[in-house]
């Protein structure tokens, strides 16, 4: 497990541009675990299936193809990257993320491409549920109003109706059942670098990083 990297935190906690980083450094691929669950977020809107319908949802489970092409993730042969990062979408695939059985049809798709080896894969739970035997795993995090204030400049160009003072609210609900629910919580272990880059650049945060890794 020594050329899987983990790297989990919360949402605006810099791990999507950090990770990407990283893996372009070290010549490794890069694996954007909650890219998996907004497409299955997707998948759920566009069939118009209520999540909490046990047999519809597992339908669509057994039946969704998800998968990336480069660094474009593709849902039943049609492109998502751009559709699934709205705030609606992330609402949605934090909520159907803390369902077992969503969690339990990624598993394995998340174990095989990164039992390819020379990953650097990225989420909530890839140092203790994905990947609990890496060797080199990291959290990244930052204050709630610092990662607010980046998914708002991710976001506004996007969506007319994104505030400021709304991203903060969405990302808090986001943190409490990301952090609370029952399967697979978001979890900062005793095994993991912890690395706080409020105050700190990206590159900063990639040097820190690589030199642990040394
Ligand atoms: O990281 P991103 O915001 O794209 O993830 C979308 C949602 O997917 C998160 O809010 C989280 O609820 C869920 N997720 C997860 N486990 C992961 C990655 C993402 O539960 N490993």
């Amino acid at each position: 497990m020594k050329d899987v990297i983990t790297i989990d935190g919360p949402s605006g906690s810099g791990k999507g541009t950090i990770s990407k980083l990283l893996a372009r450094k070290l010549g490794y691929n890069y694996l954007d675990t909650g890219a998996l669950y907004r497409a299955v977020a997707w998948k759920v809107k566009e069939k118009r299936v209520d999540p909490d319908n046990d047999t519809d949802l597992k339908k669509l489970l057994e039946n969704v193809k998800i998968y990336f092409k480069g660094d474009r993730i593709f849902v039943d042969g049609k492109d998502v990257s751009s559709d699934i990062r709205t705030a609606e979408i992330g609402e949605l695939s934090s909520q159907v993320s803390a369902i077992p059985a969503v969690r339990a049809a990624l598993f394995s798709l998340q174990r095989e491409m990164g039992l390819q080896g020379k990953v650097v894969i990225e989420g909530r739970d890839t140092g203790t549920a994905i990947f609990p035997e890496a060797k080199n795993k990291f959290y990244l995090d930052a204050d709630i109003e610092e990662r607010a204030r980046r998914r708002y400049e991710e976001l506004k160009g996007k969506d007319p109706e994104a505030t400021l003072e709304k991203t903060i609210e969405d990302i808090r609900i986001r943190d409490t059942r990301d952090s609370s629910r029952e399967s697979s919580p978001l979890m900062k272990t005793d095994d993991m670098v912890y690395i706080d880059s409020t105050h700190i650049s990206i590159d900063d945060v990639v040097a820190k990083i690589l030199d642990h890794l040394k």
